[in-house]
């Protein structure tokens, strides 16, 4: 009787625990994790959000050598809009501040593994020190592994501001930059990972494709103009756990948190 009893649990264990592989297999289906990178150097102490040279470089070996297919932001869109399953192991990479260090450590790496990424600039820090210059932004958009995108003219709080306020950061940083690169620009960035409706509905009428957040507040996870991001940061020097933060399952988990950050 006891046996049965033992056979029964374990048999019902076995059973909700493959019923619970199926339902999130299902609810991740279509998700594409976005890493969020900042400074690559060996500040961290300071912002918490650096990584440094030496890790950045193991990282994108990791994921050449385990043959991840990582896509252009843009083109990450589509799967999250239609609800179409992209194929295994596809991510996208994004840096958002637009250091120099992303030219002079990110890119050579990058470009060795010939791994795309999208870099959102500030409008008001370019050419400022520390920062990318119009020489670089252009060299790296050329070479088409580069995606430039937008992270407003002055990386001001977007909520609750003025209509003028709003199309400046939104739709003039878009052109400033098309200006430049001689190339549409199509991914957004809110400052600070903040956006209300507005601000979502500017970016919307600006004309981009989509664009990314860090915390998604209430957004509905199929929104393409609410991308939630994996922050990389030294937490992320352990691979295992670099290796855990580039999946989907943790990114749909991510998503059901209503944190900011
Ligand atoms: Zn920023």
């Amino acid at each position: 009787m006891r046996k049965n009893k033992f056979r029964f649990i374990v048999g019902f264990v076995v059973l909700a625990a493959a019923g619970a592989c199926v339902w999130l297999f299902v609810q991740t289906a279509y998700i594409v994790p976005v890493l969020m990178y900042h400074s690559i150097d060996h500040n961290d102490k300071i912002t918490k959000l650096s990584v440094s040279p030496e890790s950045f470089a193991r990282q994108m070996e990791f994921l050449h050598k385990h043959h991840y297919n990582v896509i252009p932001l843009e083109k990450a869109a589509p799967y999250i809009a239609k609800k179409e399953r992209p194929p295994l192991k596809t991510i996208a990479i994004t840096f958002d501040d637009g250091f120099e260090n992303n030219y002079t450590e990110a890119y050579p790496v990058l470009k060795k593994y010939n791994i795309p990424a999208t870099i959102f600039v500030i409008i008001e820090k370019i050419g400022s020190p520390g920062f990318l210059n119009w020489a670089q932004i252009k060299e790296m958009s050329d070479s088409g592994i580069i995606t430039i995108g937008s992270h407003t003219k002055t990386h001001f709080w977007l909520l609750e501001s003025k209509d003028s306020f709003l199309k400046s950061e939104v739709a003039d940083s878009k052109d400033i930059i098309e200006g430049k690169i001689g190339k549409k620009v199509n991914v957004f960035c809110y400052p600070m990972g903040s956006f209300d409706s507005r601000s979502k509905k500017a970016v919307e009428d600006a004309g981009y494709v989509c664009a990314v957040a860090t915390s998604p507040l209430k957004a509905n996870p199929e929104d393409v103009f609410t991308i939630r991001r994996a922050k990389i940061s030294r937490s992320s020097d352990n691979l295992l756990v670099f290796w855990g933060e580039i999946s989907r399952l943790y990114t749909w988990f991510k998503r059901q948190g209503t944190e900011t950050e």
